[in-house]
């Protein structure tokens, strides 16, 4: 398929194709419909218990919306007084995206307010705020919480400009909305006739002096020239409170900035907002020609400049390894695999059945073969597409690789017979294959990597091929299967050109699932691969990338000294299942695996290689040869372990089994022999190609190359030592002659540019040698079985992608610390335990409850509903009846930040009317009440409360609630 072709295809493509459109959109809106509904059931029944009046409002606090403009409304409900914005934003989003939307409408609520007569603070204050509510969707507090105030200050000319305070919660916004919030600022100023700012010196060395002493976490530090570039750019003041503890020292004391502690929200928005999402801005910039901001244009540009200069020069193809998810690793929480290392899960593109966003699937057997240490809702740290995943099960994907203790080498993808196994299984030797969904690395911006040649690409490309009954007929003769056995309809042809596209789609859907099971023998995948032009799938396609090319000689002659045999020894008991199946043939290497010992695998691999003569390898006397580029024997370490063949065999993923000092190869073995240019039709492997001397001339032409990457690599860094060596010296000079930081910085960079670079002695050489070095990285030996073999092969596992254990599936109560069933402080009545029934052993106690007043019967109650038994007609107290009058809070004496202040609370009678209320004989033997209540207003619960969750032992958490956390992992991809 040429590019061309294929960009039109995708541009064609309908993704709603094989829906039932009318059906879903009917569901969908039933299923909405269903949650207002009951949302407004649920409504009804709080208001309903709220309005008894037991609670510290009478009605709901969490305001209802239908969309973004309503909750922007609600959300800002204190900063509007009443001024209405939902309807204009409806009318804006009609017509514009979100962000345009946000710069638009704060502009014209910063107008209407001045209109109305408010200061321009105001004004410009509560502007800001819409336009950043709408940016976050009106779902975060960020507009309420990460702007603290909005102040006009002044040039040093006297002039007014806008600054900006941030706070942390803005960290939540993000880095765009943390941007375009300056950018709105600045446009609300603009339109208000407010000048703009103009820092001094000792301004803008404030804030590189914060970003040096910061040490928060930051996705983005800007050097000081940057720092330096835009805050003399920006037209209003990034400020901010302190957040951290430490001080500047060096301008600690400067105009417009009101403490001399740290301010982190200003460094999040210049180095995650302002640098890192200029490109961001630039777009808005651009597009709305606001004059002012060309720096902006210099950030987004960072990083691509540096592309176009190097065009010529060399540019590896290598995926980089990225180490990131291997920070902060906890101890218990264990690695799966490091960065691109082998041994860790093959990436395989595509969503499982049930699989989420920020998902990824693997094989059940694959959780088990990591110890359980993942398990579905086990959130992974991954390295791509990044940051983390939840596990979901995927029963397609390929389960782990593992070593028994008798030396078997299989697959297992049955997570019943792995259980069975557990107990033998001596090694993982590779985790199995990962499902992610392409998307994900879209969403997390990242490019895509390659992946294997997996049974969906091998589907695909087969399917294309049968356009035609006829076709379709050749292809199930060729498996030797009734066309019966396969779904009806001709897969090859395009819905777009069938007369009922979306009936052609489905069966193309059925086709390429039931594709996707089929296992072959060799004979018959062969014939498909040359007759489709696809390449192999599993077990037809040995992981070749794995093997160092210094193991193929070897590997060779080995492969000479085989013996091909009809299939005798069968790897395990039955009811076992492994992959792949045993072939009918297979590849015995004669005393391949003498001396080996499963003991060898408990020893870890040490720092440095032992020296090969002078330790027992098991097998053959074989060895790889000598390293090309890297320091150490490749691989050495399984060597040393295995032996050559059987390490050669595991580096190719080839399923095999001892059979005394024999190694027995069960199949992928006729592929090996196919790769490497020899047949396997007769009772030895029949050299149809000189392998060896390809092989060899490769290897010849690699060790030339490194000969002249070394020379060119020993010449820089000499040059590199003598250009250090002079600038350090003019350096000196220039500070010894008192220049500044600055001008001795250029002497030193003119000195040390005064040594001329010749450049490489064989420049087109060298650029040969590099292509080569990185070709080798990149494909390993796949480009030396292609020149050997007509198939065309394609890579069985290019990349894997590191993980380790992120947080580990939790579903738990969630409890304060220590327990507690009652919001009623006790103080140190209850013991230590915080018990109610010692406290009542005391009769009255003393505790710290806020001052309320009943509105009946006009007594002191701490409760928001009067506790003081109601009085019958004699004036005496009823037991078990309570007056209930609703209190309200008494002025307070005292400017404490807690309200509440030491007053008698007689608990015996307190406690029993609630007993009686309740209508239980007898309290719980152990309700657990506070020491002290934190709140502001120290407004206890009703004590029977606290007497009913110890009853049904419910802890209760500190905002009243009694919540049960849980792994969450919303299932948005799923085929039921
Ligand atoms: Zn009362």
């Amino acid at each position: 398929m040429t590019e061309g072709k294929a960009g039109t295809l995708l541009a064609e493509h309908n993704p709603l194709l094989g829906l039932d459109v009318a059906r879903l959109e009917k569901e969908m809106e039933s299923y909405h419909t269903w949650l207002d509904e009951h949302a407004d059931d649920a409504y009804r029944i709080a208001e309903q218990a709220r309005s008894l009046g037991y609670d510290p409002r009478d009605y709901v606090e969490i305001p209802r919306a239908s969309d973004l403009a309503g909750r922007t409304e609600k959300l800002l409900v204190e900063h509007l007084e009443g001024y209405e914005v939902a309807d204009d934003i409806r009318d804006l989003l009609q017509e514009h995206d979100r962000e345009t939307t946000s710069i638009m409408i704060a502009q014209s609520v910063s107008r209407g307010f001045r209109e109305q007569g408010y200061d321009l603070e105001k004004s410009i204050d509560v502007g800001l705020r819409v336009g950043l509510a709408v940016l976050t969707e009106a779902v975060l507090v960020a507009p309420l919480e990460g702007i603290s105030e909005v102040r006009l200050l002044n040039n040093i000319d006297g002039s007014q400009f806008v600054s900006v305070h941030f706070a942390g919660p803005i960290r939540a916004a993000g880095g765009t909305a943390q941007a375009l919030a300056v950018l709105i600022a600045d446009m609300i100023r603009r339109e208000l006739n407010v000048g703009h700012y103009q820092p001094t010196d000792p301004e803008v060395e404030r804030v590189k002096e914060e970003f040096g002493l910061y040490r928060g976490n930051l996705q983005y530090r800007p050097p000081p020239h940057e720092i330096d570039e835009i805050v003399r750019a920006c037209p209003v003041m990034i400020n901010g409170e302190s957040t951290e503890r430490i001080e500047c020292a060096g301008y600690g004391n400067v105009r417009n900035i009101d403490e001399a502690r740290i301010r982190g929200g200003v460094l999040l928005v210049i180095g995650e907002g302002m640098c890192l999402k200029a490109p961001k801005i630039q777009k808005h910039t651009e597009r709305l020609q606001v004059p002012g901001w060309d720096f902006i244009t210099k950030f987004a540009l960072r990083g691509k400049e540096s592309d176009d200069a190097s065009s010529t020069a060399f540019k590896s193809k290598q995926v980089e390894p990225i180490t990131k998810f291997m920070k902060d690793i906890i101890a218990g929480r264990p690695v799966f695999g490091g960065p691109l290392q082998a041994g860790g899960f093959r990436l395989r593109y595509g969503r499982a059945r049930p699989s989420g966003l920020a998902a990824a699937s693997c094989n059940t057997a694959s959780m088990l073969a990591l110890d359980d240490f993942i398990t579905i809702g086990t959130q992974m740290k991954i390295e791509r597409p990044g940051k983390a995943c939840a596990i979901t099960p995927c029963d397609e994907a390929e389960g782990p690789w593992v070593i028994l203790d008798d030396g078997h080498f299989i697959r297992v993808d049955d997570p019943a017979s792995y259980a069975k196994l557990r107990t033998r299984v001596k090694q993982v030797w590779d985790n199995g294959e990962l499902v992610i969904g392409y998307g994900e690395f879209m969403e997390n911006n990242k490019r895509l990597v390659p992946a294997g040649y997996s049974v969906d690409w091998w589907a695909s490309d087969v399917l294309e091929n049968l356009d035609t009954e006829a076709e379709v007929k050749a292809f199930t003769d060729l498996l030797g299967q009734p066309r019966s056995s396969w779904p009806t309809g001709a897969p090859g042809l395009r819905p777009e050109e069938a007369d009922d596209s979306n009936e052609q789609f489905l069966v193309r859907c059925e086709w390429h699932q039931q594709l996707r099971t089929i296992k072959m023998d060799w004979s018959t995948a062969q014939t498909v691969a040359k007759k489709y032009a696809t390449s192999l799938t599993s077990p037809h396609n040995p992981w070749f990338r794995d093997l160092p090319i210094e193991w193929v000689p070897p590997l060779l002659e080995l492969l000479e000294s085989a013996t091909l045999e009809q299939g005798e020894v069968t790897p395990l008991d039955d009811g076992i299942q492994v992959e792949p199946r045993a072939c009918a043939r297979q590849m015995r290497l004669s005393g391949a695996v003498k001396g080996w010992q499963a003991s060898a695998l408990d020893e870890l691999a040490p720092e440095v290689l032992p020296d090969f003569n002078a330790v027992d390898i098991p097998g053959t006397q074989l060895l790889p040869l000598p390293p090309i580029f890297s320091a150490s024997f490749p691989e050495g370490w399984s060597l040393v372990q295995h032996g050559f063949p059987k390490a050669a065999m595991m580096l190719l993923g080839l399923p095999h089994v001892h059979d005394g000092d024999d190694l027995v190869v069960l199949s992928g073995w006729e592929a090996l022999l196919e790769a490497f240019g020899f047949g396997a039709e007769g009772e030895q492997p029949l050299r149809k190609k000189d392998a060896m001397k390809v092989v060899n001339d490769r290897i010849t032409t690699l060790r030339e190359a490194k000969e002249l990457l070394d020379e060119e690599r020993e010449r820089l860094s000499i040059l590199e030592k003598e250009r250090a060596t002079i600038r350090i010296a003019s350096e000196t000079g220039a500070r010894q002659r008192g220049l500044g930081i600055t001008e001795t910085d250029q002497v030193g960079r003119d000195a040390a540019a005064s040594v001329v670079d010749e450049g490489p002695r064989d420049p087109q050489g060298y650029l040969a040698a590099q292509r080569m070095e990185d070709e080798l990285a990149v494909d390993g030996i796949l480009p030396l079985v292609r020149t050997l073999s007509d198939f065309r092969w394609e890579h069985s596992a290019p990349v894997r992608v590191g993980c380790r254990m992120g947080r580990p599936e939790k579903a738990a109560a969630r409890v304060m610390n220590p327990m507690t069933h009652s919001l009623f402080p006790i103080e140190l009545n209850g013991g230590n335990q915080r018990l109610l029934n010692n406290a009542l052993d005391k009769g009255t106690i003393r505790v710290q409850v806020g001052r309320r007043v009943c509105s009946v019967c006009e007594k002191e109650s701490p409760f928001i509903r009067c506790h003081h038994r109601a009085v019958d007609e004699f004036g005496e107290g009823k037991a078990g009846e309570a007056c209930e009058g609703r209190t309200v809070p008494k002025a307070a004496h005292s400017k404490a930040r807690r309200r509440g202040e030491v007053q008698s609370i007689r608990m015996a009678e307190m406690v029993e009317d609630a007993r009686i209320r309740l209508g239980i004989d007898r309290l719980p033997n152990q309700v657990k009440c506070m020491k002290k209540l934190n709140s502001k207003e120290q407004t206890p619960e009703p004590i029977e409360k606290g007497i009913l969750r110890a009853k049904h032992q419910l802890p209760v958490f500190r905002d009243g609630t009694v919540r049960y956390d849980m792994s969450d992992v919303p299932v948005t991809h799923f085929r039921p």
